[in-house]
């Protein structure tokens, strides 16, 4: 046990194996201290350097990067990496939906 009270409501934390996934890829169970009344989920950092060692297997490692604002015309334009790319299978050509999810998020599917 590192603490066993929750940083954020100051619930009782119970150990717990939970599962844990990376843009919706499961990368199997961990245990962690779970908050009983907020749900807050803390992991050791033993447990954190072992679940980037199971994405980095699972290829998600660095999904997530930042990338800048283009323009092309009267529109912008937001480059996709390599990687993401081949992590979702997108092709060059491809047709896709784009829409806001409120003021700070745009979802791409396809
Ligand atoms: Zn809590």
């Amino acid at each position: 046990m590192i603490r066993d009270k929750c940083d954020e409501c100051g619930g009782k934390l119970v150990e717990k194996n939970v599962d844990f996934s990376m843009f919706g890829v499961m990368l199997g169970k961990f245990p962690a201290e779970v908050c009983s009344k907020c749900g807050e989920e803390v992991f050791t950092e033993e447990t954190s350097a072992k679940i980037d060692e199971a994405a980095k297997e699972k290829g998600l490692y660095g999904l997530a990067a930042s990338t800048t604002v283009g323009k092309s015309g009267d529109s912008l334009d937001i480059r996709i990496s390599k990687k993401v790319a081949e992590f979702v299978n997108l092709q060059k050509g491809q047709t896709v939906m784009v829409h806001p999810e409120g003021k700070n998020r745009i979802v791409i599917t396809f």
